[in-house]
């Protein structure tokens, strides 16, 4: 089929295109301009998944008297029987007081971003806020509810503009969502 795409070896059929990203992103750079207006944010692009959409959504809410940091968060394995345990690296900036907007790619079940709300809240930051590309609300095992979101989605497995298989297609404009998984 025309504008199918393979990614190491499985299929991809276009799902989201550039023009509908631009616009949803416009849109929730709106909402938080309105938000934040006379505030001084702290944005925390989630790496590595976020960096696009970062990229547009901050020069879109055009605040000027904001910071830009970047985070990762590391997964292993722990001991307790939850399995995964996250950890933040690269944060250096003081957020006590500060209003943060973290900016992650996408919320599944809900997990990485509970936890990364927990981990920000530690630092006494004034108020924080969650912005999404997207978000699979039938993933959901946390009831984690984003404050912005630019698409809630069926649970498929999606690539591109950021989002990567294996760190493959992250580069992609469009978004893509593997094959036999699109929304009808
Ligand atoms: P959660 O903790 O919400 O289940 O998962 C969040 C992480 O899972 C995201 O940051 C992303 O790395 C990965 N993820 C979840 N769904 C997708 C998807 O459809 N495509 C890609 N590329 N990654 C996903």
């Amino acid at each position: 089929m025309e504008n199918e795409i393979t990614v190491n070896g499985l299929t991809f059929v276009p799902y989201i295109t550039n023009e509908e990203i631009k616009t949803q992103v416009e849109r929730v750079a709106s909402e938080i301009r309105n938000d934040l207006r006379g505030c001084e944010p702290v944005f925390l692009c989630v790496l590595n998944g976020a960096f696009i959409f970062a990229a547009d959504l901050i020069r879109a809410v055009d605040i000027s008297d904001c910071k830009v940091c970047f985070v990762r968060y590391s997964s292993y394995e722990g001991t307790n029987s939850s399995g995964k345990v996250k950890t933040l690296m690269g944060l250096t900036e003081d957020l006590e007081g500060r209003d943060v907007v973290i900016v992650e790619d996408i919320v599944d079940t809900g997990l990485t971003a509970s936890h990364m709300v927990d981990d920000i809240r530690k630092r006494n930051p004034r108020s924080i806020r969650f912005a999404t590309l997207l978000h699979k609300p039938e993933s959901s095992k946390t009831g984690f509810k984003p404050d912005y979101v630019a698409f809630s989605i069926s649970p498929s497995f999606i690539i591109g503009y950021g989002l990567d298989l294996d760190g493959k297609a992250r580069n992609l404009p469009d978004i893509y969502v593997i094959k036999d998984q699109a929304k009808c």
